[in-house]
């Protein structure tokens, strides 16, 4: 048996609609707060969109789930529009996709070294940035974008802004450990999958599409370095699962979308890493102090008791409406809630 307090998820996407009250559900069951990204198809740039977003996610939040809200910063977002929503305390932090990054990122941002502005905004203002950190050039390798975003976004924004408390976001090297690491006013978060998989076992054998997620699965030894980072509870690095709802039929397709929809399964997963790794006195800080500390939130501490299942049968599809979605699993046995 293992006690912990409830987790936190700094990272998830709810999406839109019927999909979007399936999930909520799912990680009403799951966590005490979640930070949901604001990626819509029509991205989450003004108080016009995000208020009716707003709504329509705490309408079907049916428990007491914490949810912190993003804004989708590009250079179309107005900075008086931002300062009429942090007034409002509207949204909690924002969300910068450099374009064509990843799903629904076509209104990311080009250069962000024409972004100052919003910068200066948000570190004036205490809003912390959260970034999608790969560099997107035609022709780079999509295996060297993480590294060559530090190389040269990254440096630049943490030289140039001081005061941004920043979150670099799924991360996946090595390279990004070290930065993070070295760096002040700088977290990371980790998702299950980017701890459990590697090369070998995304494309090793056979591709396995339902990993296929931005930024992509990297080597075992970059594996490994996340997985120092998570188990040793540093508290530079906490969960965000990146859990991302995309329908079977988008995912087994001429064109897979990228994103791994882990919500059902990820606390599970994530114990039985601890566990297995005698690592369980870290659990809190990576599930739930750590991303607190950095974002500044109290957070419920009544302790919750898991139990492990041996050799349990996981449900690798959830079905909805028509089609169905691929929870992401990967140990055979499962943790439950007692
Ligand atoms: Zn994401």
């Amino acid at each position: 048996m293992l006690k912990i307090f409830k987790p936190c998820d700094f990272h998830v996407h709810l999406r839109e609609g019927q999909l979007l009250k399936y999930v909520l559900k799912e990680n009403n069951k799951n966590f005490q707060k979640i930070l949901v990204m604001p990626n819509l198809i029509k991205p989450i740039t003004n108080k016009n969109i995000l208020s009716k977003y707003r709504s329509f996610v705490l309408n079907n939040n049916n428990n007491n789930t914490e949810i912190l809200f993003t804004i989708y910063l590009n250079q179309d977002c107005s900075i008086i529009d931002l300062k009429n929503m942090v007034n409002e305390k509207l949204f909690f932090a924002a969300k910068l996709y450099p374009l064509h990054a990843t799903t629904n990122s076509s209104s990311g941002v080009k250069d962000i070294k024409k972004m100052s502005k919003y910068f200066e905004f948000l570190e004036n203002n205490k809003i912390p940035l959260c970034l999608h950190g790969e560099h997107i050039h035609e022709n780079d390798d999509p295996y060297e974008r993480e590294k060559r975003f530090l190389d040269f976004e990254l440096s630049w924004l943490v030289k140039n802004f001081k005061g941004l408390k920043i979150t670099l976001e799924h991360i996946t090297t090595k390279d990004s450990v070290d930065f993070v690491k070295s760096h002040k006013n700088i977290a990371a978060t980790i998702t299950t999958h980017h701890l459990l998989e590697n090369t070998n076992t995304f494309l090793g054998n056979f591709l396995r599409p339902e990993i296929f997620c931005k930024p992509v699965i990297k080597s075992v030894n970059h594996q490994k370095s996340l997985l120092n980072a998570a188990l040793s509870g540093n508290s530079k690095f906490f969960f965000g699962s990146d859990s991302a709802p995309h329908l079977k039929n988008r995912k087994f397709n001429e064109f897979c979308c990228a994103g791994v929809y882990s919500t059902k399964y990820s606390v599970s997963n994530i114990l039985e890493l601890f566990y297995t790794s005698k690592k369980s006195n870290n659990l809190n800080k990576f599930l739930t102090i750590n991303g607190c500390k950095h974002y500044n939130l109290k957070f419920d501490n009544t302790l919750i008791s898991y139990s492990r299942k041996k050799d349990f049968t996981f449900k690798k599809y959830s079905k909805f409406k028509n089609d169905s979605l691929i929870n992401y699993n990967h140990f055979k046995n499962y943790w439950s809630k007692n």
